[in-house]
């Protein structure tokens, strides 16, 4: 099997194909945090997307609630569990390598859902016959699809848990009180566990923008991709029998909708456009043709995964090195933030809570437009306000805050919009005409 690298993991890694990258990569940073829950993404994608006969539980935008909710049911828990009993303690990581830009969130030792398929399917031959072998994964059950977001806003683990799937899933010992909403869209991977196990070639990556799509004429429904993706977001249909996937909203990212971009330049997708709590950002990151990022650090993407560090993928563990990066939640216990974003996840939550100048003003900028923005420029302000701030170890810190103004650019580098980090407050006049 060929080997590519891949950079979260800080080595190369099994894959079934060699390299082969976008010039620029569709990619997006969640931001926790501020996620009310209020699943207006996940209706936007449904009505414009999978609205139709056989679709009906097809959310390929959906929101859960963390730790036990999950969409198929336990779909990250059944996985971590699959990946540990084939490497038995084996699955961590030596993060005495932190630090270059090759290994930014140290080494992985163990093993990717690409390396770790043959001692797997030794192992569970009876119960995963369907295993493709080439890449490490299962077959959800029809129960396990049921409800999208099963024990919403659920702190506690609920006393029916296991009841109804026969024990599998999460189980946490007792924890104080805490959840948090994890949002969920395909990563349109580098390295796409989908496109590794089908053996149609029915899916790809374009090279235009990294956005990996199933080629409905080639697919036969054989589901090896359902299986193999390890965020569960590819999804069967039965009535055309093939499988389907988020495709990025593609036409808005090539600024094809003649009344929201007739200057063709690429617009947010659905899901991000619509988020009431202005959690998400969006954008495209250059790549290299060895699939490293071009330096950008004006681009927020890029800014905020290479250079400050406060967005962090999904179980990079899994080795598909998706795109899309998460801004942890600062009130979780930490090795649950570990396991799921990696050892990045301390300095993520330092960075989010303690952030600098342009990351607070960065943070402004997140869903205030539609057009995407590729470039931002912060202007110096007057210093408003400090605040001590505790960090995940316990520390103080003292917060700074300056009312600097940051400035968005889209794609053809024109200004799209320019805000304050303090909110102007505009008095009304007494006598107004809407007095009462
Ligand atoms: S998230 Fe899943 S469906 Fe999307 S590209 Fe990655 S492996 Fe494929
Ligand atoms: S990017 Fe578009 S297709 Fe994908 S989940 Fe969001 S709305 Fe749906
Ligand atoms: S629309 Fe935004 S705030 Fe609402 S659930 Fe979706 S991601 Fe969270």
């Amino acid at each position: 099997m060929p080997k590519v690298y891949n950079w979260q993991l800080g080595r190369e890694m099994l894959y079934p194909y060699p390299e082969s990258h976008p010039k620029r990569q569709f990619a997006f940073v969640f931001n926790i945090n501020r996620c009310i829950g209020c699943q207006t993404c996940t209706m936007a994608c449904k009505s414009t997307w999978t609205f139709s006969r056989g679709q009906e539980y097809m959310w390929w935008n959906n929101v859960e609630t963390k730790p036990y909710g999950g969409y198929p049911h336990f779909w990250d828990a059944k996985l971590l569990a699959m990946l540990e009993r084939a490497n038995p303690g084996g699955q961590a990581w030596n993060i005495g390598a932190q630090g270059n830009a090759q290994t930014p969130y140290g080494i992985f030792d163990g093993k990717t859902i690409f390396e770790a398929v043959s001692e797997e399917q030794n192992q569970e031959a009876e119960t995963f016959q369907e295993t493709s072998g080439r890449v490490l994964g299962y077959l959800p059950s029809d129960d396990e699809w049921d409800a999208p977001n099963i024990y919403e806003d659920t702190a506690r683990r609920p006393e029916n848990l296991h009841r109804r799937w026969g024990g599998e899933g999460a189980s946490l010992p007792a924890h104080q009180s805490w959840f948090f909403h994890l949002q969920r869209i395909c990563n349109h991977c580098t390295y796409p566990g989908c496109l590794a196990a089908c053996p149609r070639q029915a899916i790809y990556k374009r090279p235009e923008d990294g956005v990996v799509l199933i080629d409905q004429e080639r697919c036969r429904g054989y589901r090896k991709c359902v299986e193999a993706c390890p965020y569960k977001k590819s999804m069967y249909r039965g009535t055309t029998r093939t499988s389907e996937k988020c495709i990025a909203c593609y036409p808005r990212l090539e600024g094809k909708d003649s009344f929201l971009t007739p200057d063709g330049v690429p617009i947010e997708t659905r899901c991000m456009a619509a988020c009431v709590g202005k959690i998400r950002m969006q954008g495209f990151v250059k790549i290299a043709k060895d699939g490293t990022w071009e330096k950008d650090p004006d681009n927020p993407i890029y800014y905020m995964v290479k250079e400050e560090k406060v967005a962090l993928p999904l179980y990079p563990q899994f080795g598909t090195e998706p795109n899309g990066y998460y801004i942890p939640p600062r009130w979780v216990p930490m090795d649950y933030l570990i396991q799921m974003f990696g050892p990045g996840a301390e300095h993520a939550v330092e960075a989010y809570v303690c952030p600098s100048r342009r990351m607070l003003g960065l943070l402004q900028l997140f869903r205030v437009a539609q057009k995407i923005i590729a470039r931002f420029k912060l202007i110096e302000g007057k210093k408003v306000g400090e605040s001590e701030v505790a960090l995940p170890n316990g520390k103080k810190k003292t917060l700074e805050i300056f009312n600097d103004t940051v400035v968005g650019y889209d794609t053809k580098d024109r200004q799209v919009v320019q805000l304050t980090v303090e909110e102007p407050v505009f008095e009304r006049p007494k006598e107004h005409y809407n007095s009462i």
